[in-house]
């Protein structure tokens, strides 16, 4: 029986075969599992290699994504760092552009002390043939990316991948499994910061890794035994336990997503807004950078802070948070603007969250920071750069 992702999901860890009955996944503490004699092992022989509640974990994300296995990481960026681990010196990697400030700043330190070597793909002005080398090794993206938005024709970069022999790795972070399944659109690699949506109660650090096919899953596992940046049992039970709600959460995130994205298109205090009408991400531009600050201090339900996919809405300023490490130069050029907001839409009441941006709107126009609607006659503000 194929079963709906909403199930699968709700139904995580709930084996009929668990000798207690435990609906819930026992959380495996023991390091070290006996073994009977030698080459008598029950599957467990040290808890880096293998530990039964992370494997649970692990089964679920590969299954959810439908690939060939999951590795559950102790945060995002060392899922990153896992998936990076099977290039060498020289080696070459086409990133997307617009990029979570953390990858940007690995990719740098790679660069740097590994000698991997990057171009960054600008994906809305230029074409990626021309910078496919003879030592390139792997196309890394972000599909919607961060914070702009944009989306990126996964089936198209597989072919692309395919025919230049190219691993294609897919950051799904954004949109989860439940939105979009790279792997099944030709990706060989897909990765998670499932401190986001999937653990989603801002709670948790942990990443998770699904590779495509086996081969890769040798390797992957190979690096992640060898390595070591494992999720502990506690963490890969919380993750557990946060995915369970993920179709309920990411449905509410949704909608009120949209409606945010609704209000905000016509607030003539928000001159650019980016939402490609999925997921809970929605960012914006303020008229004014000087009203940034003011407006951030308004607010009284969304929270200022770094991080995202959690039930609570949070706004975050790219340019002195997540994307701090990318230089300003940098971020400019492809139109990361000091003026730019982003917001993880949470699972409040919708109005709730709508009035608070009004208010927050409102105190800059009560503050005469901007131009009050009588003075501007109801009109767009123009930006001012
Ligand atoms: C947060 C984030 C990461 C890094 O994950 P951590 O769990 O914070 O280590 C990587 N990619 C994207 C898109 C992210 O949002």
């Amino acid at each position: 029986m194929s079963l709906k992702r909403e199930t699968l999901l709700v139904q995580t860890g709930n084996d009929r075969k668990e000798p207690l009955g435990a609906i819930n996944t026992p959380i495996y503490l023991s390091a070290p599992y006996r073994h009977q004699n030698i080459g008598l092992s029950n599957g467990y022989d040290y808890i880096r290699t293998g530990n039964p509640t992370r494997d649970v974990l692990e089964r679920s994300i590969a299954e959810l994504e439908k690939g060939n296995r999951g590795f559950a990481c102790s945060s995002g960026m060392s899922a990153i760092q896992l998936v990076f681990s099977l290039f060498t010196s020289e080696d070459h990697i086409i990133a997307v552009r617009d990029l979570y400030g953390g990858s940007y700043r690995m990719f740098e330190w790679f660069s740097t002390n590994y000698h991997l070597q990057f171009s960054f793909w600008n994906q809305e002005h230029e074409s990626i043939h021309p910078l496919i080398q003879s030592n390139t090794k792997a196309l890394f993206i972000e599909t919607p990316t961060n914070p702009l938005m944009k989306e990126t024709d996964i089936r198209a970069l597989a072919e692309i991948a395919k025919v230049n022999g190219l691993l294609l790795i897919v950051d799904n972070t954004f949109y989860t499994p439940l939105i979009q399944r790279p792997i099944e659109w030709g990706a060989d690699i897909v990765i998670h910061s499932a401190t986001k949506y999937l653990g989603g109660h801002n709670d948790l650090l942990a990443g998770l890794v699904v590779s495509g096919d086996e081969e890769l899953s040798t390797k992957l596992f190979e690096i992640h035994n060898t390595c070591g940046a494992v999720l502990g049992p506690f963490d890969s039970w919380l993750l557990i336990r946060g995915m369970k709600t993920l179709a309920l959460r990411m449905g509410q995130h949704e909608e009120n997503a949209r409606k945010i994205h609704s209000y905000l298109i016509q607030h003539p205090l928000a001159t650019t807004v980016h939402y490609p009408g999925k997921g809970g991400m929605v960012s914006f531009e303020i008229a004014n950078e000087s009203w940034v600050s003011p407006f951030l201090s308004a607010l009284k339900i969304f929270t200022f802070a770094e991080s995202l996919g959690g039930v609570e809405s949070l706004i975050t300023y790219p340019a002195t948070q997540t994307h701090d490490d990318i230089p300003e130069e940098t971020r400019k050029s492809y139109g990361l603007s000091s003026r730019l907001l982003r917001i993880s839409v949470g699972i409040e009441h919708v109005d709730d969250l709508i009035s608070d941006l009004e208010q927050a709107f409102n105190q800059l126009e009560k503050d005469r920071l901007a131009p009050s609607t009588k003075e501007r006659g109801g009109g767009q503000v123009e930006s001012v750069r």
